[in-house]
């Protein structure tokens, strides 16, 4: 029966720089004069959803929609969900509200200007909706139109995370009577940690694990959210130097994430953050 449980599936749309907190990580300023790996992964995500029938949600970087038009265009004509991921790749709990809010307004212009479709989701970078954050961070997201969010850990993260917040999929409400569906990174714990369906975890869990894990949710009818960066798939995209074991954490297992995101897309059902959250309620 778990088969029947709709999971979502997410890809965080930006490059092999967008990196957080990592004091090599080019600026802003440079980012246009590197080599980038973005366009050439994306596609093999975007062909890797279409043999296996899964539908998807694109958390776009404004960035990268404004610098990759053409990328941004196909990934909404692949029927993935169009989201946003926000401008510049600036964490929400650092930057404040007025930034923010102004960040995600210029996401969604670029992103609406070059796909013709105006995001309907976001998700902060590094999950930095944390908990002196999410009083006004989902104010802001409501002003912008924005029907859900995808950015709380419940958990413990590297970035922040918010231990004792609610898991699953769940409406926030917002002033004005006004609602924002939320849609929690899914968390399980391994050796006393949290880690979650995506990203460095994907390429550094087990295959067995992260399907016995998602089985065990599924059978309680509970959806996960798994995401992918293109670089995660890329065993040859540019390094970036940095401290062990930050290095580790961010290059091991590139060469298994993609068989990995395959067999699971082969084995459970995923569709857009939407689909999953409206079967859940
Ligand atoms: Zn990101």
């Amino acid at each position: 029966m778990s088969r029947n449980v709709l999971n979502a599936m997410s890809i965080d749309v930006e490059d092999w720089f967008h990196i957080l907190e990592v004091e090599q990580v080019p600026a802003q300023a440079d980012w246009a004069g590197l080599p980038s790996v973005v366009e050439r992964n994306t596609d093999r995500l975007l062909g890797l959803l279409e043999e296996t029938g899964s539908g998807c949600t694109g958390f776009l970087l404004g960035w990268i929609a404004e610098h990759h038009p053409q990328l941004a265009r196909r990934v909404a004509e692949a029927g993935c969900e169009i989201a946003t991921h926000g401008y510049a790749h600036e964490l929400v709990r650092e930057i404040g509200p007025e930034r923010v809010r102004a960040d995600v307004e210029r996401s969604i212009e670029v992103i609406e200007g070059v796909t013709g479709q105006r995001p309907v989701g976001y998700r902060a970078p590094g999950f930095s909706i944390t908990e002196d954050a999410r009083d006004w961070a989902f104010e802001v997201l409501a002003d912008l139109g924005m029907s859900f969010d995808s950015s709380i850990f419940p958990g413990r993260s590297g970035h922040g995370g918010i231990a004792d917040a609610d898991a699953t999929p769940h409406a926030i409400a917002v002033s004005g009577g006004r609602q924002l569906q939320e849609f929690p990174i899914s968390v399980t714990s391994l050796f006393g940690r949290d880690v979650a369906f995506g990203g460095g975890y994907l390429r550094l869990l087990p295959y067995r694990f992260l399907k016995a894990r998602i089985e065990r949710a599924n059978r309680e009818g509970v959806p996960v959210v798994v995401y992918v960066h293109p670089r995660d798939i890329d065993p040859d995209h540019p390094r970036i130097d940095m401290p062990m074991p930050r290095r580790f954490r961010s290059y091991v297992g590139l060469h298994t994430a993609y068989d990995k995101l395959r067999r699971l897309l082969e084995e459970f059902r995923f569709g857009t953050v939407s689909d999953s959250l409206r079967e859940a309620a």
